[in-house]
């Protein structure tokens, strides 16, 4: 699709301020919350922090609009402030919005219960059946919400499908692309219309901050930007130093954590006390044929069922001493964690079956240490739980 390799040029220098602010090679942080002003005509054009406007908030948003291809970008606080924003301002009252069944738990519990609660509906289908899209589809449809891989199964649904059906009818097509990074997959190119981010996780990539991303056309952009200003989910300087300074790296480590997951599942899949592993690049995974032929690798996340259920689960969480035990992903420091207590914890026990999540399931977010170490730490933390 497209060549993540020159993603890594436009990673340095996509968007960088020209001439370089005093000559600096890095972008400084411009710690002002108020600008000198030099005769703005509109209220969101003066610079003022909470309205987006800063000289960190401008190089990132070019930088990021470039990296997905995007005419726009606005970052914001947080993964959750870029999706209920964006959800926001996408929906009125009295319209519908079509999702895909698992969504990420927050964006779950806002859109049943905060946009139920603003008379938006939202109806959950089976992302990968399109007929099911056309079934649900009603009047009142307004948009559809899918994300690019699913958590913790790793599922890549018919995206392209998807965007094709949501252009069809009109409809605005989101997709929350957190998992795949535009290193694996640009979903404007497949035709969405808003591509969000937790940029907490693999954008900044280190575990520090809190950050939400949007891209998208400038028109879409300005809107969600305008309620943003209101809502005031601004991302501060430093934030915005960091998230800058962690994008460079992104091809690195994400390609990094693409080959030592897979390493870590081959190792898995063929270990007596796993009884499945869930990793789109193991030809065993039902999606593993659309992973290849719309993502540019198969990402840092996979979950494993152990045999001998939840118990034998949490003792393999427990015994691990480079994988820690903590939600979240994306950092250079491997997770893991069991989404059955955790992330999906809220869902009820038969719902959360249904969807293959079992009791016993465990996820990781590969880091950046090296897989065979990973590797040891995984097999001793299995043979001590199973002992
Ligand atoms: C973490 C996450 C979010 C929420 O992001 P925050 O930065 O924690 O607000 C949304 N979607 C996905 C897929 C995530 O993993």
């Amino acid at each position: 699709m497209h060549d993540p390799s020159h993603l890594d040029t436009a990673l340095i220098h996509a968007g960088e301020s020209s001439p370089r602010h005093a000559g600096a090679v890095t972008m400084p942080v411009f710690q002002s919350a108020t600008y000198e002003y030099g005769g703005e005509g509109t209220y969101d054009a003066v610079r003022y922090l909470r309205l987006n406007n800063t000289p960190n908030h401008d190089v990132l948003h070019r930088k990021l609009a470039t990296l997905e291809g995007g005419e726009a970008a606005l970052v914001t606080a947080s993964g959750m402030a870029a999706i209920t924003t964006t959800l926001m301002a996408t929906l009125s009252p009295g319209e519908h919005l079509l999702a895909q069944r698992c969504l990420y738990g927050g964006t779950h519990d806002f859109v049943t219960q905060t946009l139920a609660h603003l008379g938006i509906e939202t109806t959950f289908v089976d992302a990968n059946d399109p007929q099911a899209w056309a079934a649900a589809r009603r009047e009142t449809t307004k948009a559809v919400y899918v994300e690019a891989l699913t958590n913790p199964l790793l599922e890549v649904a018919d995206l392209r499908g998807v965007a094709e059906f949501a252009s069809a009818n009109g409809l605005t097509s989101i997709i929350d692309a957190t998992f795949a990074t535009p290193i694996l997959l640009r979903p404007l190119d497949l035709g969405f219309d808003i591509v969000l981010h937790s940029a907490t996780k693999y954008l900044n990539g280190h575990s520090d901050i809190v950050a939400g991303a949007v891209i998208g056309s400038a028109d879409r952009i300005e809107k969600i930007r305008h309620l943003l200003n209101h809502f005031g989910g601004t991302l501060d300087p430093h934030a915005c130093f960091l998230l800058h300074r962690g994008l460079k790296t992104l091809g690195l480590r994400v390609r990094h954590q693409c080959q030592s997951a897979l390493t870590v599942a081959q190792f898995l899949d063929g270990h007596k006390a796993v009884k499945h592993v869930a990793y789109p690049g193991l030809a065993g995974h039902p999606d593993h044929a659309r992973a290849r032929e719309l993502l540019a690798g198969f990402g840092g996340m996979l979950s494993f069922d152990v045999a001998g259920g939840a118990a034998v689960a949490e003792r393999v969480t427990n015994a691990t001493k480079l994988f820690v035990n903590a939600p979240s992903l994306g950092g250079p420091e491997s997770l893991i964690t069991m989404p059955a207590q955790t992330s999906h914890l809220g869902m009820d026990p038969q719902t959360r079956r249904a969807l293959g999540i079992e009791d016993s399931l465990v996820r990781l977010s590969i880091g950046l240490e090296h897989p065979d170490d990973l590797i040891e730490d995984l097999s001793a933390a299995l043979a001590k739980a199973t002992r």
